[in-house]
């Protein structure tokens, strides 16, 4: 389901067919990243039901994650915790493997982003498949964070992400949804 009024953040995306490999529609929100109006629209709806409630910490996916998540963070008051492709990160970090449309990568945070018990909202983009997602939610439940929502601008439902995230127990906040994939 789409956001009320969700016209002017869908015509704020831009669609390139065939990016990057040919019957893939890349949803770029550069152009929504790039209007002003439409990227404040986005950071205040993304977490609009969980506004009132305590959070802790921000986790954005790299890389469009970590510029949606800091702007949520800094509305929010909350940290802000990067969660990146394996070898990216300084210091000791705690790594998963995760699905990809074509087999497994590896995502880490560092060690101590979050503590025990930290309420932690996961930010991204665009939910697909869920296997980028589901990787970051199981990766904050290792080190004791309770996740207390997942927000993306853009749902692609065909492809069961955001049911594959229910189904793991976490409330799904998506923007604006596209048919296909
Ligand atoms: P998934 O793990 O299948 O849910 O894929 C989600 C990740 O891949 C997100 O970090 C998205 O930025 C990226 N992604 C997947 N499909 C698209 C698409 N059609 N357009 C833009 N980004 C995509």
């Amino acid at each position: 389901m789409s956001l009320p009024n969700a016209l002017d953040l869908r015509s704020a995306i831009r669609t390139i067919p065939d990016y990057p490999k040919p019957g893939i529609k890349f949803r770029d929100i550069t152009t929504l990243l790039g209007n002003a109006r439409a990227f404040r629209r986005t950071v205040d709806e993304l977490v609009n039901p969980w506004a009132g409630s305590k959070i802790d910490k921000i986790a954005g996916i790299e890389a469009r994650g970590f510029i949606l998540g800091g702007a949520v963070a800094h509305q929010v008051s909350a940290g802000f915790v990067p969660i990146r492709k394996k070898g990216k990160l300084p210091y000791e970090t705690v790594r998963i493997a995760y699905s990809l449309e074509y087999g497994i990568d590896e995502m880490e945070m560092h060690k101590d982003a979050v503590n025990e018990g930290d309420r932690v909202v996961l930010v991204d983009d665009l939910i697909a498949t869920g296997g980028t997602a589901e990787g970051a939610v199981k990766l904050l439940r290792n080190m004791g964070a309770e996740v207390l929502a997942a927000c993306f601008v853009i749902d692609l439902p065909e492809l069961g992400g955001a049911a594959k995230l229910r189904a793991l127990g976490v409330p799904v906040r998506t923007l604006i949804s596209f048919e296909g994939h």
